[in-house]
């Protein structure tokens, strides 16, 4: 959603460590400085028996693990991690050059919970971290917020209202969290700029009123009620009741 504000995860957990594996040391130079800024903690291995080591040492939240290593393939490392009771289930991404969907094949069957093949996007390998450590149960997943016939389900970023889906663009959709997390508080226009444009954005407090429209438009379908309230010279609620 916002990139400003990184890694919006696990609210007062400890920050998930990731254990790169990667015996290229501009990709790997690369790959900790987008994960740190992501809120991650990057440990490091250049060979297979280092990553092997390192994984015996700490246990890491989750493996990135390149297929072409010297002295220990990535595959052999995956197999032996696999192997050892305390880290048979230890996410483990597979990164491959290879492009036949035989040795990604390969990758899956010895074990690896997912692959991603060389060049790749840095925003796609976070995309799969991410959702590797919520089905891992690391990450807590965000869950689902509700309102009255609104739901807002945050990890598939979709709102419904009475079962219909609504088209929110992103600074409405965090409007409408942000009333849902606060559902019948009356918030002033400074307040809603600070929690959700940010205190380091100027933004005038009229953006405010134009944003809240928007949302009214998306929110509101034929006949049913206006579910945000206008309070003169105070600001604006989530709520039901007119006033
Ligand atoms: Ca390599």
């Amino acid at each position: 959603m916002s990139s400003a504000r990184g890694y919006d995860g696990p609210g007062g957990m400890a920050r998930p460590t990731i254990l790169v594996v990667e015996d290229e040391a501009p990709l790997l130079t690369l790959l900790r400085y987008n994960l740190e800024k992501q809120g991650f903690r990057v440990e490091e291995a250049t060979d297979g028996q280092e990553a092997l080591m390192k994984v015996a040492e700490a246990r890491p939240d989750l493996v990135l693990l390149d297929w072409m290593l010297p002295s220990l393939s990535g595959i052999e490392v995956c197999r032996q991690i696999r192997r050892r009771p305390a880290t048979r289930d230890l996410p483990i991404i597979m990164v491959t050059a290879r492009t036949e969907d035989q040795d990604t094949v390969r990758a899956l069957d010895m074990g690896a919970d997912d692959y991603i093949t060389k060049p790749f996007a840095v925003e796609a390998l976070l995309a799969r971290i991410r959702a590797l450590l919520r089905r891992s149960g690391t990450v807590p997943s965000k869950g689902t917020l509700t309102f009255h016939d609104l739901v807002m389900d945050q990890d598939a970023h979709r709102v419904t209202r009475n079962g219909r889906t609504l088209h929110l663009g992103p600074t409405e959709y965090r409007l409408l969290e942000f009333f849902m997390t606060h559902p019948g508080r009356v918030f002033s226009r400074e307040q809603l700029l600070d929690a959700v444009w940010g205190r380091d954005i100027h933004v005038e407090p009229r953006t405010v009123d134009v944003h809240i429209r928007r949302l009214r438009k998306a929110v509101n379908g034929e006949g049913e009620p206006d579910i945000i309230r206008t309070v003169r010279s105070a600001g604006y609620a989530l709520d039901l009741e007119q006033g």
